[in-house]
């Protein structure tokens, strides 16, 4: 992706190396915590239960140059998906409200809870926010061999996803579904939920693609990463055999085929992934 010396978003707050002091008591007050919130890889819509000592010491943020570069392309892409999605909102009647993107390292304290390195990615609809460990960056080549900048441009465009589907009403109409249904009811709606956000990654590439920042081969980053992140992939590296009720967010095939579509389709309309055959 061409990046460099582009704008970068404002919306990037950088909390590396605060451990998740300084805000607690954001949505925590009661010690209880009950928003959801949306993983990029399997675990989510999960409460997020590790608490963060409420005494721990910040310590000085020990940034590398790597981390850095990745902030900085990081907040390129951010830029990206408020430009596009401003754009399409637009087009489509409405607002596109911004999201805020929290960069942290250890652990971090949200709306949703306080979160540890572990989960990963995740978009927390309470406080329309997308929190990264920038570590994740390194992980997606190493540990999910899913290696180039476009893998990680799609990560952040699938948080992005969560955060348009919370802008269009559907975080709402799909959540409370978790206190009616059985999990593995309820999961047949997560998996439809993650591949819209699949969709809307897609649907940011294509738009990205028209403004002429995509290289040869990102596209084909992006498939791999969708593919690395499959629930049959992770669940047969993780034990050797899949659980297709336990799936959350789809099969490598899926996610592959909904960040086509939006690639190619490049419109809201087209990712109805509920009334369409996963
Ligand atoms: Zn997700």
């Amino acid at each position: 992706m061409k990046w460099q010396g582009r704008a970068r978003s404002t919306n990037v707050e950088d909390r590396r190396g605060m451990g998740g002091k300084g805000i607690a008591g954001i949505g925590g007050g009661l010690g209880l915590i009950i928003a959801l919130i949306f993983a990029f890889v399997s675990g989510d819509p999960g409460v997020i239960l590790d608490q963060v000592s409420g005494n721990q010491a910040s310590v000085p943020a020990q940034t590398t140059a790597m981390e850095d570069e990745a902030k900085e392309f990081i907040s390129v892409v951010l830029a990206d998906t408020e430009r596009i999605w401003s754009q399409i909102f637009e087009e489509n009647g409405m607002e596109y409200v911004e999201p805020t993107l929290v960069l942290y390292s250890g652990s971090v304290q949200s709306a949703c809870g306080a979160a540890g390195a572990s989960v990963g990615p995740f978009y927390c609809p309470a406080d329309y926010k997308l929190y990264i460990d920038l570590s994740f960056y390194e992980e997606l080549s190493t540990k999910y061999n899913a290696p180039g900048d476009f893998a990680m441009a799609y990560v952040v465009a699938h948080e992005v996803g969560h955060h348009v589907q919370t802008l269009l009403g559907t975080t709402d109409k799909v959540m409370p579904l978790r206190q009616r249904l059985s999990e593995e009811e309820f999961n047949k709606y997560l998996v439809r939920f993650e591949l819209q956000a699949d969709y809307f990654s897609g649907v940011w590439a294509h738009h990205a693609d028209g403004l002429g920042y995509l290289e040869d081969g990102d596209i084909e980053e992006a498939l791999a990463a969708a593919s690395a992140v499959g629930d049959d992939t992770l669940q047969k590296r993780a034990q050797g055999y899949v659980v297709e009720e336990s799936f959350t967010h789809g099969t490598s095939e899926q996610r592959m085929t909904w960040f086509r579509k939006g690639y190619e389709t490049g419109t809201i309309q087209g990712g109805d992934t509920f009334n369409s055959r996963p």
